[in-house]
């Protein structure tokens, strides 16, 4: 069964009627671009065929009521919950896309939903704004919201930052809203601006192989916060808006204005927007295997200089390469999470076995792999 249908089949398990409509947003991968986002830099994600399934029905209301098959719970939600700090755990998500809309001034409906998930929660893929971005879409339709597509990543970025209180970037939430199939979304953090790049792999005889390393993300909170702090102290010392704004061939100089450490994640921010402009270049005329080379440099980059993977994470993407791969990099914000490597069609069973070969031999859990391509972002589904 789809998502969608499961989604629906719940909704009607759980209340006892049929729900309205199921919509539905997608995890992402990023193909290049790390902790660039909060930089006022560039990402590259695209959607991947994995789902978050939201089935909602008008409420007599007033209030919410949420369930979720992965959390295996229900939880009522009232007008007083709309506010950061009364709902914490899995719900938080949803009464945080609650809350953004009645900060941006729109009343959301008294809403049933039920809702469930292909993608897999807290592997790196972003199962938070897929779920962010999907109970969205369904509260836009159901109470024929006036709140445009292209203010939803702001609006569910709001709600994780602002009730979650996790502090990520934009990259997610537009990724889930915006990407279309057959396409990776080069996204300027800084404007919002996007373009949909041609991102085919089938018509290369390439495939890009998604490990989810199952590695436990340690410290994964404060580590992000130090290094977004690192980030922001060092652009006060340069003189900068945002690291987006130091150029690589002024490095050199703003390097010998920095601390060792801060030098070494101010090199990996340069240095990794870089790489996405030339990742799209390359994209653009059709080149894609020529990206490789700027996957596996990325990789070396977070690993050495921004000091955010783990053994399981290097074992993943040393794996992929020893097996042939054109080039292989973490993805996510890192610290466990999920690899990528970019392969011949013809190699990806190869390629996973050589990964699992790794796994097993390093003593770690067997690794789930998939092959992505670029699906599209939030619709409804039925
Ligand atoms: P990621 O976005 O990479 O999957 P996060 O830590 O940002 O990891 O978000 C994962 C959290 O989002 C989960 O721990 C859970 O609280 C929430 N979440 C996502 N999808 C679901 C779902 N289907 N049901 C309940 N909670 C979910
Ligand atoms: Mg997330």
């Amino acid at each position: 069964m789809s998502v969608a249908d499961r989604a629906a089949a719940l909704f009607t398990e759980r209340y006892g009627t049929a729900p309205a409509g199921v919509w539905s947003a997608p995890g992402r991968v990023n193909l290049i671009g790390e902790h660039t986002d909060y930089n006022d830099g560039f990402v590259l994600p695209f959607a991947v065929p994995l789902r978050t399934a939201v089935a909602a029905a008008p409420a007599a209301g007033p209030g919410w009521t949420i369930h979720s098959r992965e959390a295996d719970e229900t939880v009522v939600i009232g007008v007083d919950d709309l506010t950061p700090g009364r709902v914490t755990g899995w719900a938080g998500y949803v009464v945080g896309v609650l809350w953004a809309l009645r900060e941006a001034g729109v009343t959301p409906p008294p809403a049933r939903i039920a809702l469930t998930s292909d993608v897999p929660l807290g592997a790196g893929l972003s199962s938070s704004a897929a779920l962010e971005c999907a109970v969205l879409a369904a509260l836009v339709e159901l109470g024929s919201l006036d709140v445009p597509k292209d203010s939803w990543p702001r609006l569910a970025q709001r709600a994780e930052n602002g009730y979650v209180g996790m502090p990520c970037g934009i990259m997610d939430q537009s990724a889930s809203t915006l990407c279309r199939a057959g396409h990776a979304l080069f996204l300027d953090c800084r404007d919002g601006a996007v373009e949909h790049v041609p991102f085919d792999l089938a018509a290369h005889g390439l495939a890009l192989l998604v490990v989810d390393t199952n590695a436990p993300h340690r410290l994964v909170s404060g580590e992000y916060a130090a290094r977004r702090a690192a980030c922001e102290s060092a652009a006060r010392t340069l003189g900068v808006g945002a690291l987006r704004d130091v150029e690589v061939d002024a490095l050199p100089g703003a390097l010998d204005r920095l601390d060792e450490i801060t030098g070494r994640r101010v090199r990996h921010v340069v240095t990794e927007n870089q790489r996405v402009l030339d990742a799209v270049r390359l994209l653009r005329d059709g080149r894609v295997t020529e990206i490789a080379p700027l996957l596996t440099a990325s990789h070396a980059s977070m690993r050495d200089d921004y000091e955010i993977t783990v053994p399981e994470v290097d074992t993943a993407v040393d794996a992929m390469l020893a097996a042939g791969a054109h080039g292989a990099r973490m993805t996510g914000g890192g610290f466990g999470g999920c690899v990528l490597g970019l392969v011949d069609r013809s190699a990806v069973d190869a390629t996973a076995a050589a990964v699992r070969a790794a796994f097993a031999a390093a003593g770690y859990a067997a690794p789930h792999a998939f092959a992505a391509v670029a699906d599209r972002g939030v619709a409804r589904l039925i």
